[in-house]
């Protein structure tokens, strides 16, 4: 496997692939690897030719007073559980290779979906996670792109970038990845206490208590947000940030659910804020 950190070589990488009649995988990540990771380069193992992994920590994405100085990151940990999955080569760019004239004059416009949720708690945030994964899918070229659907605001997003800008990257979705206990998988997790852990899984909690709602016949979405807000804010190291129910098709936000739906979670524990989502279906949909 080869780690890269120029931009150039990479896009040959990728090039060089295509020629020889190769399918190219990218799986885009912030590195700190755990299983969720795993599971979308094992799938872009047994879909593509050349498995390409980007470890890139991207500030444009992180708002004044958020957690980038702290992420974790540890890219000799990521090259190795890279390896170990199939990966074949992983491009982890330092900051003036992504950005070599500093701050960007044109950026990706999320348009209305994204300053809702998680663009209205992070201004900007989508923004700078648009502009990032263009670029990287700009050097990829054409290829299967895989997202995670722990990150169900942003995968809609990507989507629709795909789409709107006629981006040659088919997108790929993948289930989110949990612990034993039901927390998704997060590289924020292990920032976690162990106080912080245990009051943090209210999130799946919450969540699994909506979906059971809706199969049991609920379909007022002001009733699963209220059942979700109890859950999450009984719990006294939790801070809620919002709940959210949207169709799952449109991300319009109804009253009343009509279609397959999704329930959206995000709330601080100590300094590490997490989110996360489930879908809501009933049978016959
Ligand atoms: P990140 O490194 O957090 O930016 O995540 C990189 C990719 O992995 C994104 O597409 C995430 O949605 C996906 N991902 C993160 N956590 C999980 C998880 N628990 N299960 C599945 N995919 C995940």
């Amino acid at each position: 496997m080869e780690v890269m950190r120029s931009a150039a070589r990479f896009r040959a990488a990728c090039d060089a692939a295509r020629t020889n009649a190769s399918t190219v995988a990218l799986v885009p990540t912030m590195g700190a690897l755990h299983e969720g990771h795993g599971s979308l380069l094992r799938r872009a193992r047994e879909e593509a030719g050349l498995v390409a992994m980007s470890v890139f920590v991207n500030p444009l994405q992180f708002g004044q007073g958020e957690d980038f100085a702290s992420y974790p990151r540890n890219l000799e940990g990521d090259v190795a559980t890279a390896q170990e999955a199939g990966c074949d080569l992983v491009f982890a760019p330092p900051e003036e290779e992504m950005y070599p004239e500093g701050p960007l004059s044109v950026t990706v416009d999320p348009g209305e979906l994204g300053d809702r949720m998680e663009g209205r708690s992070r201004p900007g945030h989508f923004r700078g996670v648009l502009t990032v994964v263009l670029k990287l899918l700009n050097l990829t070229g054409r290829c299967r792109a895989y997202f995670g659907e722990k990150d169900a605001q942003q995968l809609e997003l990507v989507r629709r970038m795909t789409r709107d800008f006629d981006v040659p990257a088919g997108v790929v979705a993948c289930a989110t990845v949990r612990d034993l206990d039901g927390l998704a998988l997060s590289s924020r997790n292990s920032r976690l206490s162990p106080e912080q852990r245990s009051a943090a899984l209210s999130l799946v909690n919450a969540l699994r208590r909506a979906a059971r709602l809706v199969e049991e016949g609920e379909r007022r979405a002001s009733v699963l947000r209220a059942e979700m807000a109890k859950r999450i804010g009984a719990e006294p190291l939790a801070r809620l940030d919002y709940v959210a129910v949207v169709n799952d098709r449109t991300w319009e936000e109804a009253e009343v659910l009509t279609a397959p739906s999704r329930a959206l979670v995000a709330a601080r524990f100590g300094p590490v804020r997490l989110i996360d989502n489930m879908l809501l279906r009933w049978p016959g949909t």
